[in-house]
């Protein structure tokens, strides 16, 4: 082979006693086949990440380690989230591998792509992002859900490729620099692109989860929009900002409507400076923020370089 590729495939798992088992054993036998057909090393790995499952996962991954060479398993501590998982996992791909490549545990996303994302790191891709093909496997909720998701952060200015799940490649140079990052509310499939990698894209099908259900609650869904949003938008706190200084304009309306009714002796007692203070105060509060979040965001930004 003319390039070292150790494989890690990471895969995080929360609750997954009902998949594991029949889908443990499906990653191991492919990635064996991609050794056999000579696309990745020999010491590749799968790397199953337990997200601090309340059920039996972890013995079902250490079953897996006990059987077979290739498996690998990280124990997290807590429930730390999907994203957070999956970066635990990177991290020690990062280290023990050439690439990786993050799948989900339920195996809906189409394991025969694997070779595809292979094939582009070999051409000089250091990142490669899987594109789901449709969605017509997810129910109407979540893919109207997901669709209005991904418009509303092309709006806000956060370039996302639509439908990428984090099905996706990254070579252990990416995943240095990824590393660096230092992001608390992580969103995976917004920091990557901005890392500045040569990237590429590979389409694949879903299928409807099999085994167990979606360990995706409707509350961590909005969590990790709104982590998307917060993270890679500067618009809601513009929007702040700009609702500070339509306050403050209402507000010097306000004290012109007041001066008038004063001079023509119009006024009810205690009301003008009621109304005054509520805007002028508002208005500077808002404005507070908007200035604060602001800088927050620019230093931030200076700070990755992004600037
Ligand atoms: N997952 C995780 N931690 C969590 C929730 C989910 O590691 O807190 C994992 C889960 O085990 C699976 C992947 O994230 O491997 C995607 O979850 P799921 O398939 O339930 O999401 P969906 O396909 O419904 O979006
Ligand atoms: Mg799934």
């Amino acid at each position: 082979m003319d390039m070292n590729c150790r494989l890690c495939i990471v895969v995080p798992c929360y609750n997954e006693e009902d998949a594991l088992p029949v889908t443990g054993p499906k990653f191991v036998e492919h990635l064996r086949k991609m050794v056999a057909e000579g696309h990745v090393d020999k010491d590749s790995k799968v790397v199953f990440v337990n997200d601090g499952s309340k059920d039996a996962t972890w013995g079902v991954i250490k079953k897996l380690h006990d059987e077979n060479k290739e498996v690998v398993g990280l124990n997290l501590a807590h429930n730390r989230g999907h994203q957070n998982a999956l970066m635990a996992g990177l991290m020690y791909a990062k280290d023990h591998g050439d690439v990786a490549i993050s799948i989900d545990a339920d195996l809906q996303q189409d394991i025969n792509a694997m070779s595809l994302f292979i094939d582009e790191y070999k051409k000089g891709c250091d990142v490669v992002f899987g594109v789901r093909n449709s969605r017509d496997t997810d129910s109407f909720f979540k893919r109207t859900t997901a669709g209005a998701f991904y418009k509303f952060s092309k709006w806000l200015g956060c370039d996302l490729y639509e439908n990428s799940a984090d099905y996706r490649l990254m070579s252990s140079k990416a995943l240095e620099a990824l590393s660096e990052y230092e992001e608390v509310n992580l969103f995976l499939r917004g920091i990557i692109p901005t890392l500045g990698f040569k990237t590429s894209v590979v389409y694949f099908d879903v299928s409807p989860r099999m085994q167990g259900e979606s360990k995706y609650s409707l509350r961590m869904m909005i969590k990790l929009a709104l982590d998307g949003i917060t993270s890679f938008s500067i618009k809601p706190i513009r929007l702040v900002f700009l609702m500070g200084v339509a306050a403050i304009f209402i507000a010097v309306v306000m004290l012109i409507h007041i001066l008038i009714d004063y001079i023509n002796n119009n006024v009810v007692q205690g009301w003008p400076s009621i109304l005054a203070s509520i805007w002028i105060l508002g208005g500077n509060i808002l404005l507070s923020i908007g200035i604060v979040g602001e800088e927050t965001i620019w230093k931030q930004r200076n700070d990755q370089g992004i600037l």
